[in-house]
């Protein structure tokens, strides 16, 4: 399996560590209509928002978090950007859909000058395209995964698209596409027609890991083998419930921890939480499961993160 690229058939990518079983109607459909309900109601226990450092952020090495699994990263005097959402809405539609419940940490005006971003999948939560188009007229270069391009082309932007365990040589950093255990689709027609994809980002002297969206799955010891050790990996913890619906392509926090560990991680960043209303967990539960398991695990505070929205620290 190690170094192999995605499978695919018929012109759509598939996992090759096993297939999600799709629970019935039964489980779906009463999901869909709280999602629809909470979208409309809306529920508390978002991430905080605390005021950014303009100075930290240009601090070298530093990660900021914007919200969800946005990330501001500065490392080897590189500054890039992985999954930017800034919209309000994590949706084709303005007015549904899954909305934000706290601000961006960083507008998108106040950013630093960008280097590259890097997009994990095309799901709305993950590609938004809105944020693409501000970042491609600030000539902000993208760096995504197989058949992704199109999208970043249509709004003017410029992509390179690699395959698993493919890497772009951009000269201070090299950005390697790795595995992950999730599916694709923005609309009925084309699920699974672009890969999903995790990314290590390799300086002189550290690695940055951004798991995008994921199951639990054998990859993460491959990617540790290749790439270990990792010093700060940024690992999603929240989405898991309902877990007949979540488990495949979602971690949950002792997942998470047991991922951070199997890629060799000095650190563990948990992201993708608290930032939309994607699931049934409650908003904040993810952040203070992801803390008992990593103090289960005895990894200690300097070793298992969660930030506020808008801070940032050195790693
Ligand atoms: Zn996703
Ligand atoms: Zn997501």
């Amino acid at each position: 399996m190690t170094n192999a690229s995605a499978p695919r058939a018929n012109g759509r990518f598939y996992n090759p560590w096993g297939t999600r079983d799709w629970p019935s109607v039964v489980t779906t459909v009463p999901f869909f209509a709280r999602k629809a309900w909470t979208s409309i109601v809306g529920r508390s226990g978002g991430a905080q928002l605390v005021p950014f450092d303009p100075d930290a952020l240009e601090k070298n090495p530093s990660v900021t978090w914007i919200g969800h699994s946005t990330m501001l990263v500065r490392m080897a005097g590189v500054t890039f950007l992985t999954d930017p959402i800034f919209s309000d809405r994590a949706s084709p539609l303005s007015f549904a859909g899954p909305e934000r419940v706290v601000s961006p940490g960083v507008p998108i005006g106040e950013l630093p000058p960008i280097d590259f971003a890097l997009i994990s999948h095309d799901h709305y939560d993950h590609t938004d395209l809105p944020s693409v188009e501000a970042l491609a007229k600030r000539n902000v270069p993208f760096i995504v995964p197989l058949g992704l391009g199109d999208l970043v082309r249509s709004v003017g932007g410029t992509a390179q698209e690699l395959d698993w365990w493919q890497t772009a040589d951009l000269g201070n950093v090299k950005v390697h596409c790795v595995p992950a255990q999730h599916f694709a689709g923005r609309s009925l027609t084309d699920g699974d027609t672009r890969l999903w994809a995790g990314w290590v980002v390799e300086g002189e002297d550290r690695k940055f890991y951004h798991a995008g969206d994921t199951g639990y799955f054998p990859g993460f010891k491959e990617i540790g083998e290749k790439f270990g050790p990792i010093d700060l990996a940024a690992i999603p913890i929240g989405a898991y419930s309902p877990a007949s619906i979540m488990r495949f392509v979602h971690l949950d926090p002792v997942e998470a921890i047991q991922a951070g560990l199997d890629v060799r991680a000095k650190r563990i960043l948990g992201m993708h939480f608290g930032t939309f209303d994607l699931t049934d967990e409650p908003l904040d539960e993810p952040p203070r499961w992801f803390h008992a398991e990593a103090r289960r695990r005895k990894l200690g505070p300097r070793r298992a993160w969660t930030f506020d929205v808008g801070e940032t620290r050195s790693w």
